[in-house]
């Protein structure tokens, strides 16, 4: 590993590092923390720092709500926007209960459990996502807005990209946090942009969304924007996605989804690790797309997939695509997740479901290579392809009936998660929406 205990002691010193933030997830993807000084990081290393959880969502009952914090240190990092003097860094964690077992509500749990799996069968998992986000202007009373600052920069008398500096500001901080940024643009809609930040073993990229979102809405923030990772913030423009490439290497670190014999340049290993992901797509769509609104944003037109389907040709509306890049950059896009996502069940989802394809020697269906967008659902239906749930209600249904996916996630996760959602989405049904509104009231 990175880092000893000795390492974090001395670069604390060196560093003039004041506060320690004790960092976790919860089972809905929200980062939470604990911040203590540098005279408790003693206590911190040797994993006795505790929490009281019965207040985190999908966490635990009041009567067992002592929670500690185990952390993993090849996580450390300093928050490069928190002052230069008595800095700040933080330590990413491992819940464990109070009898020092795991504690199977932490997503980091779930995740490793299913990466012990991968490397039992011989496998390293690696990840990279492509986020996209949504920069806001705020209001007066600085609560975010859906307006743009592109809008604002059309209107406003000083022709200045404000963007372009607010990127290259979130750039340089990841980088100093350790971060290979391989590559930034503007994305489609007005206000969209995506960074894309290098891929790496499985653990430490969910780590890596965490820490990303956290910096990019800080960043943005200091410069008077909103930055959402909101799956569809407008309607009539593309939404925000967070496509996750994934590939397996064997443990000295050679790529097994290629194979140069092969048609597309693909190994056995790599179509049955699809075929995985295709099959257990419905059930874990809700893993992938967690919220009523990011069904918004699986509609076509919006180069978002809305079918079950795999093309090696350049097509946004599939749902995995097989990127052009061959030897070492072999791999499969997953397109369908957002980044509202938990990333570590997500992750842990994906992964699970393409070794289970490996182990069962599964085979995915043709391509389709077509524009999926231009077939009727009749079309697809009579070739065999399912369309992807449509709403969160059709995907709890999924989730509900899929045993495979509550071995994933471990019983308890499976629970919360499924009631949480269920709830989620009886509050939406109950809602009256604007469009209703303009589109029912004046004609009926
Ligand atoms: N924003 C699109 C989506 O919702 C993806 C655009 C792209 O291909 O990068 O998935
Ligand atoms: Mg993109
Ligand atoms: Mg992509």
């Amino acid at each position: 590993s990175k880092y000893s205990k000795e390492d974090i002691f001395r670069i604390v010193e060196e560093e003039d590092v004041e506060f320690i933030r004790l960092q976790f997830t919860d089972i809905f993807g929200m980062l939470k923390n604990v911040a203590i000084t540098k005279n408790m990081l003693g206590k911190a290393l040797d994993n006795r720092c505790m929490f009281d959880g019965s207040s985190i969502e999908g966490f635990v009952r009041s009567e067992e709500s002592d929670m500690y914090l185990y952390p993993d240190l090849d996580t450390f990092e300093i928050f490069p926007w928190r002052p230069q003097q008595g800095k700040v860094a933080r330590l990413m964690c491992d819940v464990h209960c109070p009898d020092q077992t795991p504690f199977e509500g932490d997503p980091r749990f779930v995740m490793k459990k299913v990466l012990k799996k991968a490397s039992d069968m011989g496998f390293v998992f690696h990840a990279g996502p492509e986020c996209e986000f949504f920069l806001f202007h705020m209001d007066e009373e600085g609560q975010p807005t859906t307006d743009t600052h592109e809008m604002a920069g059309y209107f406003d008398v000083a022709p200045i990209d404000q963007a372009e500096n607010v990127r290259r500001d979130m750039i340089l901080t990841l980088e100093e946090m350790g971060f290979m940024i391989e590559a930034s643009h503007h994305e489609i809609a007005p206000g969209q942009h995506e960074i894309d930040f290098q891929y790496a073993e499985g653990m430490v990229t969910a780590d890596n969304i965490m820490t990303f979102k956290m910096a990019v809405k800080t960043i943005a923030k200091r410069h008077g924007l909103h930055a959402t990772f909101m799956p569809k913030p407008k309607a009539g423009v593309n939404g925000s996605g967070m496509h996750i490439n994934m590939s397996l290497s064997d443990l000295s670190g050679k790529n097994l989804f290629e194979d140069p014999e092969d048609e597309l340049g693909l190994s056995q290993t790599a179509y049955q690790f699809m075929a995985g992901i295709l099959h257990h797509m419905q059930g874990m769509t809700i893993l992938t797309n967690p919220l009523v609104n990011s069904y918004k944003r699986l509609v076509p037109g919006y180069d978002a997939p809305v079918y079950v389907a795999w093309s090696a040709r350049s097509n946004r509306s599939s749902l995995i695509k097989i990127p052009c890049a061959r030897g070492e950059s072999t791999r499969i896009e997953l397109r369908s997740p957002d980044s509202a996502v938990n990333p570590y069940l997500a992750l842990a989802a994906c992964l699970a479901a393409g070794l289970d394809g490996i182990e069962k020697k599964m085979t995915p269906p043709e391509s389709v290579d077509c524009n999926g967008y231009s077939m009727s659902v009749e079309e697809m239906a009579s070739k065999g392809i399912e369309q992807l749930p449509e709403t969160l209600g059709e995907a709890i249904e999924m989730f509900r009936k899929d045993e495979f996916m509550k071995e994933v996630l471990g019983e308890h996760i499976y629970t919360k998660y499924l009631e949480a959602k269920e709830a989620e989405w009886r509050m939406f049904r109950a809602q009256v929406t604007d469009w209703e509104v303009e589109e029912y009231l004046y004609k009926y």
